[in-house]
Formats: C-alpha cells, sequence, structure tokens
C-alpha cells in the first residue's frame, strides 16, 4: 500500500470513521488510504458504516456504530490475511459531547 511514511508504503493499517474521508488510514504515518485494495462488497459496506453519521449525544448509537465498526474490521482482516496488520481506532465522539454537559 502506498504511502507518505518514511518507508513509501505501509502495512499496518486503521479503520476508522471519518465523515469526508474514506475510513482506512496508515497506523504509522495517519495518512489517508486508497480503499481500493479491498472487494466492492465490502467497500460499499465501509462507505454506508462511514456515512451513517452520529446524533448529537447518541451515545447508545455510537456504541452500536462502533461494533458494527469492529465486525467490518474483522471482513477486512480476513480479506488482507497475511498481508497487512490492521487494527479498528473506535470513535469517541458522543462521549465527548456527553462530557462537556456536565
Ligand atoms: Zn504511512
Amino acid at each position: 500500500m502506498e504511502c507518505f511514511c518514511e518507508q513509501k508504503e505501509t502495512y499496518e493499517l486503521k479503520v476508522e470513521g471519518d465523515i469526508g474521508a474514506d475510513p482506512i488510514w496508515c497506523n504509522k504515518c495517519g495518512c489517508n488510504l486508497d480503499i481500493g485494495l479491498i472487494s466492492n462488497t465490502l467497500t460499499n459496506e465501509l462507505i454506508e458504516w462511514d456515512e451513517d453519521k452520529l446524533l448529537p449525544n447518541g451515545i447508545e448509537l455510537e456504541e452500536e456504530h462502533n461494533k458494527q465498526g469492529l465486525t467490518l474490521t474483522d471482513k477486512i482482516k480476513k480479506e488482507l490475511e497475511g498481508k497487512y496488520r490492521i487494527k479498528f481506532s473506535p470513535s469517541t465522539m458522543a462521549r465527548m459531547y456527553a462530557n462537556k454537559n456536565h
């Protein structure tokens, strides 16, 4: 996977939902990676998951969203087995909103 790291390529990926960008990132330098290395079916699932925007104070919704993200990460791991190390980075946005209100 081509990247902006010192090595110019990365085998350590991170799945993190971020509105407006593909949800696959380099775990070393944090740059956004091309989603094209996984199958079309899985890409569509990822994009749907990524676009599933959070409601303010929706902590339960966010936990559900993170569970789905974890499931998708496992599917990506299976597709890219042996090539990449992939970890899931759960969203904590709703929790941050909640803490601000107390
Ligand atoms: Zn990188």
